[in-house]
């Protein structure tokens, strides 16, 4: 029997590795092991697990009607999973199983170890690369070396994706007879376990079919302003996919190609290319991540800013996360990011550049907050984006770039429509004050005051970042 293994890929379409299997005459079956303590390790956000559960259901059903049987076991966390395995394997007569691999350091570690376990049976793991455009190991410098600068990787990246023309992977062939969802009580059960509110799931409804027509809805509604009005988070000017790539209910490829699609039409050309750079940064992170796996150990990109020496304020912290820093448009993010579990992505960069510069908080522990809120919560892109905001990783926002919380306001928010959404203390306030509140203290009842001040935060954070480059020469030259 030949054992399709689900994991970060719920889908039936646009999946090579379903495709394949079920392209012979071999019974075919499909597995997913649960894994809720690894969820705890990582920091999964409730929210997400409920839509990878929800997922699930909706996968389960769409592999009864293809006539193949969806087990699903509860195996705790991956170390338990790699022997479930092996026991499915005995149990059920497996011969090969077929799966897209999973890039970061644990999966990874998983997958070798049951590589291993399964070879000895002999029974081989067809790995596919579904889950990237270009796969993480495909690209590289002149010199052999991991791209680490986005400019020239995205030329390359390119360059391959036109030679290549990756075509739709063909539908699966459906088989003849009914078929099983065996551990459907499983993942009720899960769900059932899950503490979150139900508001907040059905924000995010789960499955494949709902990721396609969403992809439908941005490409024939907002792709082609996509460059224009990506940027203001009062506006729907980007897809909300993160979720559905993240947790594979949607192809890359499919995202991909459907942009690739309506740049036929000279009026969506710009937006589409736009919108294909994003599938581009999201690849990138992954090849990072990949590449450079004490990324995945907490480790920051430029070694120097392991030097640099955080603050530890925990009123400053708590601040930050409950949204109440006195900088409107932070605040509104973190409150967005709390109640929706979703931030756009350019209040992403601007709260964790203010938690990382200006309150100079270690940006790991900003990054573990986004995971426990996040719906798409993607280790991969989350890293990225923290080391990027931070001014610790690779083809990062320079150290000495300190977004002002007041100009990103005017300039994105112009209105303070966002603002009045998510701070509602403020809704009150004309379009000018909605940004400084503290200029007008009477009116902005509850509302607190900054608890930092933005001058001075730059030349702050410049002397950090060179007291940790001197002392990590420093450290360097005793070394040699
Ligand atoms: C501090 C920080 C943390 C982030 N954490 C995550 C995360 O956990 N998960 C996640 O998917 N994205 C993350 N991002 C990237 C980005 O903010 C989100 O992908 C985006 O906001 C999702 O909204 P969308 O689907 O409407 O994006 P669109 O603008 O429609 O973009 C399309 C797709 O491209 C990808 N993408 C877009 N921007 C980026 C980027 N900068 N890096 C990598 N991929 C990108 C996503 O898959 C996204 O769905 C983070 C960015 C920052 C600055």
């Amino acid at each position: 029997m030949r054992l399709v293994w689900f994991r970060n890929d719920l889908r039936c379409h646009g999946h090579r590795p379903l495709t394949q299997a079920l392209a012979g005459n071999e019974p075919v079956s499909a597995l997913y092991m649960l894994c809720p303590q690894q969820w705890d390790h990582h920091d999964v956000a409730p929210v997400r697990r409920a839509y990878v559960l929800n997922s699930l259901l909706e996968l389960g059903e769409s592999l009864q009607r293809l006539g193949v049987d969806l087990h699903v076991i509860n195996a705790g966390d991956f170390q338990r999973s790699v022997d479930q395995l092996a026991g499915f394997v005995d149990e059920h007569g497996v011969t090969e199983v077929f799966c897209n691999r999973d890039y970061p350091l644990n999966e990874l570690n998983r997958d070798r170890a049951v590589a291993e376990r399964l070879q000895a049976r002999g029974v081989p793991v067809h790995g596919f690369d579904d889950q990237m455009l270009v796969p993480p190991r495909a690209l590289n410098t002149g010199k052999g070396t991991p791209y680490t600068v986005f400019t020239a990787f995205k030329k390359r990246w390119d360059a391959w994706m036109d030679d290549a023309d990756p075509q739709p992977v063909p539908a699966p062939r459906k088989r003849p007879g009914a078929a099983r969802f065996v551990g459907r009580g499983v993942v009720e059960r899960a769900l059932n376990e899950l503490s979150v509110d139900e508001r907040l799931v059905a924000l995010w409804p789960a499955g494949e079919k709902d990721a396609a027509k969403q992809l439908q809805r941005f490409v024939e509604q907002d792709l082609a302003d996509y460059r224009r009005r990506r940027d203001f988070p009062d506006q729907p000017g980007t897809s909300g996919l993160s979720v559905a790539l993240s947790a594979g209910t949607l192809a890359p490829l499919d995202a991909y190609r459907a942009a690739r699609l309506a740049m036929a039409d000279a009026g969506a050309r710009d937006g589409a290319a736009c919108w294909i750079g994003e599938l581009a940064w999201r690849d990138f992170y992954r090849q990072i991540l990949h590449r450079f796996p004490r990324l995945a150990k907490g480790a920051p990109f430029r070694p120097e800013t392991g030097l640099l020496r955080w603050s530890d304020n925990e009123e400053h912290f708590a601040a930050w996360c409950q949204g109440r820093t006195g900088y409107p448009l932070v605040d509104a993010a973190m409150r967005q990011l709390v109640q929706t579990g979703w931030m756009h992505n350019r209040l992403r960069m601007l709260s964790a550049m203010f938690l990382s510069k200006h309150l100079f908080i270690d940006w790991r522990r900003g990054e573990r907050f986004f995971m426990r809120h996040l719906v798409d919560g993607d280790f991969a892109a989350n890293n990225g984006g923290w080391q990027w905001s931070a001014s610790t990783g690779t083809d990062a926002a320079p150290y000495f770039r300190v977004f002002s919380p007041m100009r990103q306001s005017q300039r994105f928010d112009a209105e303070g429509r966002f603002i009045a959404r998510y701070v509602p203390e403020l809704a009150e306030l004309d379009n000018k004050t909605i940004h400084e509140p503290w200029k007008q203290p009477l009116m902005s009842h509850g509302y607190p005051p900054p608890i930092v001040a933005h001058q001075g935060v730059k030349q702050q954070v410049e002397s950090a970042f060179r007291q940790a480059r001197d002392a990590w020469q420093q450290q360097q030259g005793s070394n040699q």
